[in-house]
C-alpha cells in the first residue's frame, strides 16, 4: 500500500512496479490531484531517478540548463549551470521546469499504464500490523490490507505521526510564496533560463518559456507564520499591490512582469522537516516529503521524493526481508536527504535578510560566484551528480 499519490508515491508504486511487486496508491482526495502550486523545476538528478524506472518527461515543460544571479541594483552576480553533468549517466539530461499539474499528470498516466491501481476519496487516519503485514484504516470507514505500507503523504503525514510520534513537524521558514504565469512582457533573458533576482526586501525569480510566457515565482519575507485563514483573505489583487512595493527600488523586471500576469497564485507558506528519527517500524515507512521536507529555495523536494521512490523499491527488490530493506534504504538515504534539507534552510536565509544586509549578501555571493566560475568548484555538485543505477544490486 502508498499512501499518496504525490509526487513520490506515484513514483514508488511506478518503480515497485519495474521491480516485480504490485501497489495500490491511496490517495486522500477524491479526484485527481491537480497539484498545489505554479511551477516546479526538476534537476538533472530527479530526472536521472525518472529515468531509472523509464519515465520520461518529453514534451512537458521546457529546458532549463542554466541560472543566473542578480541583485535588486540590476548587478549580475553570477551565472552556473542549473545542475551539472552527470557524467555516470551519460548525457542527455538537462534540468527541466514544468508546471506541478502536468507532471502529476504524466506520473499518474506513466502508473495506470503500468497498472497500478489508484484508491481516491483514502485519507489515512490509523495503521496497525496485522499477522503478515499492515492494515491501513481510511476516513471514509474503510480499511485495506497491505503486505507493507509506505507513507508518502508529504508535509503533514499522518503516516510520520503514527511511525515516529514525538517526531518534530513542518518548521516555517519564514518566506512566503506566490507566483504566475505573465504574457506579452518583454524581459532580458534568453528562454529558459532561470534568473533569480536578490532584490532588497523581496526574493524574485523568473523563467522565459520558448513561447513567451514568463513563468515567475516571489518569496516576500513574512517572520510571522500567517494562518491559511490570513493567507486565502489576500486577493490576487492584494498581492500585486504588496508585491509591487517590495519591488519598488530594485532594477529589473519584477514589476513589469507582476503588472502583466492576469491571475496571481493564491499565496502559502514555506516549510522544511529537518530531522524525523524514526523512518520506519513494523512494515511501515515514510518517503518524500513526509521524511524530510526541504525548504522549496533549493529546488529539490521533488527531486529528493522521487530519489527516496526509486531507491526504496530496489532496496525491496534486492533485500530479502522487509526489515532488511528498509535498513538499507535508511542507510542509502539519510544522510543525502538531510544534508539538502540544511542547504535549503541556509539558501532560504539569504532570502529573508533584513535590507540592510542585502549589500554585504550580495558582495559574498559576488565573490563566491567567481571563485566558482574560476575554479569550476560548485560546492553543489555532489545534490546534482547523483546517480541511480537501476540494475545494480543494493548490497547488504
Ligand atoms: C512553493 C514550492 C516550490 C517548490 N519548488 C520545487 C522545485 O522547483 N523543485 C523541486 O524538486 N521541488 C520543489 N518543491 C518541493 C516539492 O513540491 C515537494 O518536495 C514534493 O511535492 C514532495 O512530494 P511528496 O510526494 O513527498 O509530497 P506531495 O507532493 O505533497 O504529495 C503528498 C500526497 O499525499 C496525499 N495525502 C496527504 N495526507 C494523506 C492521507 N492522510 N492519506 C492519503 N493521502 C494523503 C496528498 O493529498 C498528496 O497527494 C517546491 C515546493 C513548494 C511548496
Amino acid at each position: 500500500m502508498v499512501v499518496g499519490g504525490g509526487i513520490a508515491g506515484t513514483t514508488c508504486a511506478i518503480a515497485l512496479h519495474e521491480a516485480g511487486m504490485e501497489a495500490t496508491v491511496h490517495e486522500a482526495y477524491d479526484r485527481t490531484a491537480d497539484g498545489a502550486g505554479v511551477y516546479l523545476t526538476l534537476a538533472v538528478n530527479a530526472l536521472d531517478a525518472l529515468r531509472a524506472v523509464d519515465v520520461d518527461l518529453h514534451g512537458l515543460g521546457f529546458d532549463t540548463p542554466r541560472i543566473t544571479m542578480r541583485s535588486g541594483s540590476g548587478r549580475t552576480l553570477g551565472e552556473l549551470p542549473y545542475g551539472t553533468g552527470l557524467e555516470a549517466a551519460g548525457d542527455g539530461l538537462t534540468s527541466r521546469t514544468v508546471k506541478r499539474a502536468d507532471l502529476y499528470r504524466r506520473l499518474r498516466e506513466e502508473a495506470l499504464r503500468r497498472g497500478v491501481r489508484f484508491e481516491h476519496g483514502r485519507r489515512l487516519v490509523g495503521a496497525s500490523p496485522s499477522d503478515d503485514g499492515v492494515v491501513a484504516s481510511f476516513a471514509d470507514g474503510t480499511t485495506a490490507e497491505g503486505d507493507l505500507l509506505i507513507g508518502a503523504d508529504g508535509l503533514r503525514s499522518r503516516t510520520r505521526e503514527i511511525i515516529a510520534p514525538d517526531a518534530p513537524g513542518a518548521r516555517y521558514n519564514g518566506l512566503l510564496n506566490t507566483g504566475g504565469y505573465a504574457s506579452g512582457v518583454p524581459v532580458d533573458s534568453e528562454p529558459g533560463m532561470m534568473n533569480a533576482i536578490f532584490g532588497r526586501r523581496c526574493f524574485f525569480a523568473f523563467t522565459p518559456h520558448p513561447d513567451g510566457e514568463v513563468w515567475w515565482v516571489a518569496n516576500p519575507p513574512s517572520p510571522v507564520e500567517p494562518t491559511p485563514a490570513e493567507l486565502a483573505a489576500i486577493s490576487p489583487e492584494e498581492w500585486r499591490r504588496r508585491l509591487i512595493d517590495l519591488f519598488r527600488d530594485d532594477k529589473g523586471s519584477a514589476s513589469d512582469i507582476i503588472g502583466a500576469t492576469e491571475k496571481i497564485f493564491a499565496g502559502w507558506n514555506t516549510y522544511d522537516v529537518p530531522s524525523v528519527p524514526v523512518w520506519h517500524s513494523n512494515r511501515m515507512i515514510i518517503i518524500g516529503d513526509a521524511a524530510h521536507a526541504t525548504a522549496p529555495s533549493i529546488g529539490q523536494g521533488a527531486a529528493m521524493a522521487i530519489e527516496d521512490a526509486v531507491v526504496l523499491a530496489k532496496c525491496l527488490r534486492d533485500r530479502p526481508t522487509v526489515a532488511s530493506a528498509f535498513v538499507a534504504y535508511e542507510g542509502l538515504r539519510r544522510e543525502r536527504v538531510e544534508r539538502v534539507v540544511e542547504q535549503g534552510r541556509r539558501t532560504g536565509g539569504w532570502k529573508s535578510l533584513h535590507p540592510l544586509a542585502a549589500v554585504p549578501r550580495d558582495l559574498v555571493m559576488r565573490l563566491g560566484m567567481a571563485h566558482m566560475a574560476r575554479t569550476g568548484n560548485d560546492p553543489s555538485r555532489w545534490i546534482y551528480e547523483h546517480h541511480i543505477d537501476w540494475a545494480e544490486r543494493v548490497p547488504a
